[in-house]
């Protein structure tokens, strides 16, 4: 882990800024790192003895910084949409919505070229066999 990194975020840590997974990431470094828990232990004294502590819209606002700094690259994101977990009823929907279209796009694609004959033209169905076309000569 960086301690630069976590040293970076102590300040929004101390004021509950951040979200609840960086929290526990912090915390699991705190517990190992002497140097970042000095650095905390810095940055909550100076802040606790200001006694002013930042508005909901100036932590939002802090938080939406920090997440845009270290905003993850395109392709961890993308990868995190695919794995988000996703309810049952959606899957569910989304299965729903694949069947009836399975069903009913036949149905579409045999009506959307009733005029593929010319006309007088025999259809052919080869799939069976007419006794026509089994003489040899
Ligand atoms: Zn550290």
């Amino acid at each position: 882990m960086d301690c630069a990194l976590i040293q970076s975020e102590l300040a929004f840590y101390h004021l509950g800024a951040i979200l609840d997974a960086d929290r526990d990431r912090i915390d699991a470094h705190l517990l190992g790192c002497q140097e970042c828990l000095r650095a905390y232990f810095a940055i909550k004294r100076q802040i606790d003895s200001r006694r002013e502590r930042p508005s909901d819209a100036m932590r939002v606002r802090l938080a939406n910084s920090v997440r845009k700094k270290f905003r993850p690259a395109k392709l961890v994101r993308i990868q995190r949409w695919l794995w988000r977990p996703i309810p049952l009823y959606r899957g569910l929907v989304a299965a729903a919505l694949v069947l009836v279209v399975a069903v009913l796009a036949p149905i579409f694609a045999r009506d959307a070229h009733p005029t593929s004959l010319l006309a007088g033209e025999e259809r052919v169905d080869t799939a069976r066999v007419q006794s026509s076309t089994l003489s040899l000569f």
